[in-house]
């Protein structure tokens, strides 16, 4: 169709220029003549060129005027550009209003902060569980929010690590998880999980008084079972098998209840952990022989294997409590004559404590769930040793308070190895080192 039109328009151009050189041709005024209509042709455009830059300046309010020929086409498809322009924009518009909606119906707040660590936006959300005020923006958040343990989380700017705090004045505990948004900015997302936190204390509280409550009639009861058992010849003896397993199972029940009350101590214990001086080889050589004595005629050969003089700064009796259950699953999961090796070393900047041993090993699908309170590989063989599944949750709990990790490799019917490895700000290397066997 335009194409039309401007073919008509050139034929109609060389039409006229025919007939203008035709003119001057015969009336002997050629180049006059063709001066003449050629500066009327420029002076017209110069017109066009002058209307259009008029109009452009107002695009976007006024419609353009007619034109003609090539300059009817050019205002024609800017007209259109412009309509097709603005239902954009109204369309962009309409979608930053519902995402705007969305961000501030969310229950959760969101912050955004410039590279330099500085307030850009937030929603409702995060401004009522902060108290942002309008006049905050392009100041530090760490300059509002000062908790000191708060600022150095927010300057390790690691990505999804999160942060639980109580707001000083709210009292709520918010949880920060860090994200990374366009242009090196960050995005905080904070979380009012005050909710989730008072039903963990109900749990954990509930999960303490009732180990509590129990341990009073249990302990009667070991009492009146020892008596009973010391004084086993009086009674009749079809009474005997039945003392021997209320015995075995009153025991059970104390080891669950005593386990029971030290992950819920571990759980609640926000205070830092003490900061004595752990003498890691001493400490293994007197768990080894708990566990030569715990493995008595099953006869393992257990070993010591002490590389480094490093010591851990933490709680002794936490430490001795983690190392014992890895040392004992050892044993109880061990045949007979098994060997098991204690290992103390350093890797890199960590040290590692290692319990290996050659017994029935664990199936791959099993290992990551290990450490869930009451899971067990084997349910059977479990209750046999007399395992309450809370060890290795025991385990876990410790090493996170000392900064420490657990590493677990494991080969059916070839053995296990848990490795626990402490990261160097919590070694001490000074001193002399301890002669063992
Ligand atoms: P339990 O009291 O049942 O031993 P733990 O939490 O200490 O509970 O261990 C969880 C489970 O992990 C055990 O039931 C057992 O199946 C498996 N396990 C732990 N240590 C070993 C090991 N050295 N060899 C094989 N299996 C093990």
């Amino acid at each position: 169709m335009q194409n039309d039109r401007r073919k008509r328009l050139y034929r109609r151009l060389i039409l006229f220029y025919l007939a203008v050189l035709v003119t001057g041709y015969w009336t002997g005024y050629f180049w006059p003549l063709l001066a003449c209509v050629l500066g009327l042709h420029l002076f017209w455009y110069m017109v066009q060129i002058h209307w259009l830059l008029d109009w452009l300046h107002e695009f976007e309010t006024t419609e353009p005027h007619r034109g003609h020929g090539v300059w009817g086409d050019i205002l024609d498809y800017l007209w259109r550009f412009r309509r097709s322009q603005r239902t954009e924009l109204r369309r962009l518009e309409k979608n930053l209003q519902r995402v705007e909606k969305t961000v501030e119906s969310l229950s959760d707040g969101l912050i955004v902060i410039t590279r330099q660590g500085e307030l850009q936006w937030w929603n409702v959300a995060a401004q009522q569980m902060l108290g942002f005020r309008g006049d905050d923006i392009g100041q530090a958040l760490t300059n509002l929010v000062r908790d000191p343990r708060f600022v150095n989380w927010f300057h390790q700017n690691r990505r999804h690590q999160t942060y639980v705090m109580t707001h000083p004045r709210s009292l709520r505990v918010l949880q920060f998880t860090n994200n990374r948004h366009a242009a090196g900015n960050r995005l905080l997302l904070v979380q009012d999980i005050t909710r989730l936190r008072q039903l963990e204390q109900m749990r954990q509280d509930f999960v303490a008084n009732a180990s509590h409550e129990l341990r009073t009639p249990l302990t009667v009861l070991q009492g009146y079972l020892e008596g009973f058992s010391d004084n086993r010849e009086s009674l009749p003896p079809r009474t005997h098998r039945a003392i021997d397993q209320m015995q075995s199972q009153t025991r059970r029940m104390v080891n669950l209840v005593n386990d029971l009350m030290l992950l819920t101590r571990l759980d609640n214990a926000d205070d830092q952990v003490p900061q004595e001086v752990v003498d890691v080889p001493e400490l293994l050589e007197q768990i080894a022989g708990d566990a030569r004595e715990l493995s008595g005629e099953k006869a393992h050969e257990i070993r010591l294997d002490c590389a480094t003089k490093a010591r851990v700064r933490g709680s002794e009796n936490e430490l001795r409590s983690a190392f014992s259950n890895l040392v004992f699953n050892a044993v109880n999961y061990t045949q007979p004559g098994g060997e098991i090796v204690l290992s103390w070393r350093q890797e890199g900047t960590k040290a590692c404590l290692a319990v290996s041993d050659n017994g029935i090993g664990i199936a791959p699908q099993d290992i990551p769930r290990l450490t869930e309170r009451f899971y067990r590989a084997d349910p059977g063989r479990s209750s046999e040793t007399g395992g309450t599944g809370l060890g290795l949750a025991i385990v876990k709990n410790t090493l996170a308070r000392h900064d420490a990790s657990l590493e677990i490799k494991s080969t059916p019917g070839k053995g296990s190895t848990f490795t626990c490895y402490f990261p160097a700000s919590r070694l001490v290397k000074t001193g002399p080192m301890p002669q063992y066997r």
